[in-house]
């Protein structure tokens, strides 16, 4: 095993905001497939900039990985870091990519440590957008009041009639993740430093593999993080005698089965 035998499926990143090499180096670690979300890259976040956002993904992201070696799946949404005045308007944008098929996915949306009434109304209407069209979501959860704020999540989730096959609840912890999985959404499991380790995840995995979806992401963007997060796991599963189809669920099979990618 490792790098040359396992293919990877990255299922949170931010590639606008990261270098093409590392893009590179991705490619060259077996990482085939990216889901490149909208986040909130700028301070006072517009309907306008949203709307160059979510082209700059869908153009200029996929050609990017293309010439490196990387099928870029695109993910457009509302961050809850940066909700427009013209949500409306955003939203409409989003729809209108939606009906031209050139999205994979609606995110990421979520909450952040502050839940205002605004917030809690992009999300809703984030998951109306993923109901209507079969869409799969990506849930953000904040790193500060994670447990209470995952809690509020998971609370909203329920009361919609959204299908949980299609909820990826991200940013999971050694703390929210069992939640997660008990209530049938995938378990993403964000490798960034200082957020979730490797060792931490790995434990996750450990605890978890038997009956939940888990899903490993780099969330490769502005903050540090590491291109070479999924590869990473693998190995230090593969370290702890993980079963291999395991290990492949996490950082392969689980992601491509919820976004529907195809080799
Ligand atoms: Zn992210």
């Amino acid at each position: 095993m490792g790098g040359a035998h396992l293919r990877y499926v990255d299922a949170h990143l931010h590639l606008d905001v990261r270098s093409y090499e590392d893009l590179e180096k991705m490619a060259l670690a077996g990482i085939r497939h990216v889901v490149t979300c909208a986040h909130d890259p700028y301070p006072g976040m517009t309907r306008e900039v949203y709307e160059a956002l979510y082209r700059r993904l869908i153009e200029i992201e996929t050609m990017r990985g293309e010439r490196a070696g990387l099928k870029v799946h695109v993910a457009i949404g509302v961050h809850p870091g940066g909700i427009p005045e013209d949500l409306e308007g955003t939203l409409e944008t989003i729809e209108k990519h939606v009906e031209k098929d050139e999205i994979t996915a609606i995110g990421e949306t979520g909450l952040n440590a502050e839940v205002t009434p605004t917030a809690r109304k992009a999300l809703e209407a984030q998951l109306d957008i993923a109901h209507e069209y079969d869409l799969p979501i990506i849930v953000h959860t904040p790193g500060r009041n994670k447990e209470e704020v995952t809690r509020e999540v998971l609370k909203i989730l329920a009361e919609h009639p959204i299908d949980g096959e299609l909820v990826l609840v991200d940013h999971a912890s050694p703390e929210t993740a069992p939640e997660i999985a008990e209530e049938g959404y995938a378990v993403g499991l964000t490798l960034r430093p200082g957020e979730l380790t490797v060792e931490e995840a790995a434990d996750i995995v450990e605890n978890l593999a038997d009956g939940a979806r888990l899903v490993a992401s780099s969330d490769l963007g502005s903050m540090a993080a590491d291109p070479l997060a999924l590869p990473r796991l693998a190995l230090e599963l593969e370290r702890r005698g993980v079963e291999k189809a395991t290990i492949r669920a996490v950082v392969h099979d689980e992601a491509a089965s919820l976004y529907r990618i195809r080799e």
